[in-house]
């Protein structure tokens, strides 16, 4: 059977948008002399720095790597406690438990799926001694509530590590002047370069940091923790020649390539076009739910400060016939691409313990959370299409 879709191509939940110029930059890298650690590097991460507001950016090659690295520079270590969300990609909190940290999960808001500062008191009051950082998560690009999170933890003297992933091309205000990643002491910001996310490398990552310590050992990590100047080996002769350098711990090779860095400058100077698009998108699907007794976006097309990320949806079930799984499988049918953003961290064997207290919120957002199509590429023809198919599937009688 031909089904009525069959001639429309599918539509993920995202996807990259990679025009012409963007194709010639990395071919363009691809002729010259360098194919890491050239000069992309440093002008992507120039570039990231003026964007945002931030004193330093440190590019890596993932956005994984890139909370790596941030909970490195902060010397976070054995023992040490760090409060996740329990609403978030597992890299967040992984991130801090290579360095053998104690990853404190906290509750979200229900509806938001955000860790607003309610919770993170209430994760402070609930554990023993002291907490060496708070990773606010800014889920689907909204920062909502971020401020608040970030003046509780100065107030005692923690460091805030934000998992901006989602994020890249938000603010922290409705006035839209102060950018997530701009230079805060004692915070971090990671994003990540995926090709769902804001902007596309392939694989990428960085962070932004008002610090010049934190930037220059970020650096170091990242590549095999090479230092040259700064001697304290034994090679007292050498010190001085053109060669020399010196390793004075493990660490990694999370470089980025140049290929990979041309790619990211051509997308960030389309970050703007690429977040009113999706600004543009999620408006045009809350016009089509506005309401709707079964579907409920989760941003809200007023909230001036979001970066888009996700079109995310809360389903009630409990007027519904069906449940998420046919929703999912229906869409599928109709070249609908879906995705559930994301089982709580507590729900995972990493995290299940006995202890672990009950985290009701997550387990609520995530009920009832799906995350539909959104992607600069769209068009206004797409949105009704992905709309229409879902109310015809939730109101199914
Ligand atoms: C994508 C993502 C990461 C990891 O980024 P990668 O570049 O895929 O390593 C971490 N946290 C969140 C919230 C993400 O969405």
């Amino acid at each position: 059977m031909v089904s009525e879709t069959s001639d429309m191509s599918f539509l993920p939940y995202g996807r990259q948008t990679i025009e012409e110029d963007d194709v010639n930059a990395v071919i363009s890298v691809l002729k010259s002399d360098f194919l890491t650690t050239g000069p992309a590097i440093p002008a992507f991460e120039k570039k990231l720095e003026q964007t945002v507001g931030a004193s330093h950016a440190v590019l890596c090659n993932s956005g994984t790597a890139a909370l790596h690295l941030a909970f490195k520079a902060i010397g976070l270590t054995q023992g040490d406690k760090v409060i996740v969300p329990a609403q978030t990609f597992v890299a967040t909190a992984s991130a801090a438990m290579h360095e053998g940290a104690e990853v404190i999960l906290c509750d979200v808001d229900p509806s938001s799926g955000l860790m607003t500062a309610e919770y993170v008191k209430d994760a402070l009051r609930k554990t023993a001694g002291p907490v060496k950082a708070i990773c606010p998560v800014l889920l689907n690009g909204s920062s909502q509530g971020i401020d608040e999170v970030v003046d509780l933890a100065k107030s005692q003297d923690i460091t805030v590590i934000i998992d901006a992933c989602h994020a890249l091309g938000g603010y922290y205000d409705e006035a839209r002047i102060r950018r997530i990643g701009g230079n805060q002491a004692h915070v971090l910001t990671a994003f990540s370069f995926h090709p769902v996310k804001t902007i596309a490398m392939g694989e990428g990552g960085a962070v932004t940091t008002h610090s010049e310590d934190f930037a220059e050992s970020m650096r170091s990590l990242r590549h095999h923790g090479i230092q040259r100047a700064d001697f304290k080996g034994s090679l007292t002769q050498d010190y001085g020649a053109p060669w020399y350098h010196e390793f004075h711990s493990t660490a990694y090779n999370y470089r980025a390539s140049d290929m990979q860095a041309a790619l990211g400058l051509s997308q960030l100077a389309k970050l703007d076009r690429f977040v009113e698009g999706r600004r543009l998108l999620v408006a045009e699907y809350c016009t089509h739910f506005d309401g709707d007794p079964i579907i409920t976006p989760v941003a809200s097309i007023d909230d001036k400060h979001s970066a888009w990320h996700l079109m995310a949806v809360h389903l009630n079930f409990d007027k519904m016939k069906v449940d998420k799984i046919e929703v999912v499988k229906a869409l599928k049918e109709k070249n609908i691409g879906t995705q559930v953003h994301y089982i709580p961290l507590q729900r995972q064997p990493l995290f299940e313990r006995k202890d672990q207290q009950a985290l009701t919120g997550a387990d609520r957002y995530y009920q009832t959370i799906l995350s539909l199509p959104l992607y600069p590429s769209m068009t206004k023809e797409d949105v009704a299409y992905v709309s229409a198919s879902l109310k015809g599937i939730t109101q199914k009688s």
